[in-house]
């Protein structure tokens, strides 16, 4: 990279690409923002300005800021249209080929000098960088869920990261507002390492009848004093996403231990993945979260 970051690329316009895209643009970076489908990108920017929206009746930003930060996300199906980013982050869906073949496919159209980033929850930083033509200006970037909200990014290094990378990456964080830290490129890095055993133990409790849905997530908000119960975070996060890390996080460590929870590949495999499609743990269809068992 020769100068600044001015223009960010972000892969995949779901629930994660959507907030790395509003964040960006808020803090004043030009965003092209690429999906599958113009109804995702349409969806993603729809969530954006939903969420600008919000911000904008707290106070936190003006109309104008609102109107100028949604004027600077371009919509794009075409990797052609990501030559001019400095630095592009995958956000698209968990998994490894997607996004092998994302990789694969996109450097051709990238500016030699650009920096690439992953957002992925658990996959290695070195096995994505291998799938590019620039591992030392490949990083692993996560953010958390919701983005626009949560203060913390991890920076993963690979192998390869060159110490330019990791240095434009953390100015690129701290020109975000936000706080990075380092995690060594392990699954699921530090923060999911320790919170998805956590939320796949809560469905062990879940499926071994121990508790139930409302019972087990009470606990854990008053017993621990934690913010959202593990199974309402489970659907906060996807669950989808969940048994990925999970999954990431049991190979990658070869202990039985990370056992992913049979409950949680049955409600992935119902297609019940949390928020996302209205149901989960709970059944969002109605006013009122409703637990599905
Ligand atoms: P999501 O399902 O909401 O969105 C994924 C998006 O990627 C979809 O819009 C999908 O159409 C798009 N996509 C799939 N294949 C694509 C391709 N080939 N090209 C372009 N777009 C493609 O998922 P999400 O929750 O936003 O997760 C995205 C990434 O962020 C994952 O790697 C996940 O592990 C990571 N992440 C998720 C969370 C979380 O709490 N959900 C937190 C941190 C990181």
């Amino acid at each position: 990279m020769t100068g600044p970051i001015k223009t960010v690329g972000v892969i995949g316009a779901g629930q994660m690409g959507s907030g790395i895209a509003h964040v960006c643009s808020l803090a004043g970076f030009n965003v092209q923002l690429h999906d599958l489908s113009e109804d995702r990108i349409n969806a993603g920017l729809a969530t954006i300005n939903e969420n600008i929206t919000r911000q904008v009746a707290k106070g936190v930003i003006s109309d104008a800021e609102h109107q100028a930060a949604l004027e600077r996300i371009r919509p794009t199906l075409a990797y052609d249209d990501l030559s001019a980013c400095d630095l592009v982050i995958e956000a698209a869906t968990e998994n490894e080929e997607v996004k092998r073949k994302i990789f694969t496919n996109l450097c051709p159209s990238l500016h030699p000098d650009a920096l690439l980033a992953t957002n992925t929850s658990s996959i290695s930083i070195m096995r994505l960088a291998a799938a590019t033509d620039r591992p030392e200006r490949f990083i692993g970037i996560h953010f958390m869920n919701p983005v626009p909200v949560m203060q913390l990014v991890e920076l993963i290094r690979g192998i390869a990261t060159d110490d330019a990378t990791y240095e434009s990456a953390q100015e690129f964080i701290a020109k975000l507002g936000k706080t990075s830290t380092v995690s060594e490129d392990f699954p699921a890095f530090i923060v999911n390492r320790i919170l998805l055993p956590m939320i796949n133990e809560a469905i062990y409790t879940l499926y071994e009848g121990v508790g139930s849905v409302e019972g087990i997530d009470t606990a854990m908000r008053l017993g621990a004093n934690h913010p959202m119960g593990p199974l309402q975070l489970a659907d906060f996060i996807g669950l989808d996403t969940c048994l990925s890390i999970m999954q990431g996080i049991h190979e990658g460590l070869a202990d039985s231990k990370y056992r992913p929870c049979p409950l949680l590949v049955k409600y992935v495999e119902a297609g019940w993945l949390g928020r996302k499609t209205k149901r989960g743990f709970y059944d969002y269809r109605g006013e009122q979260p409703v637990p599905t068992r």
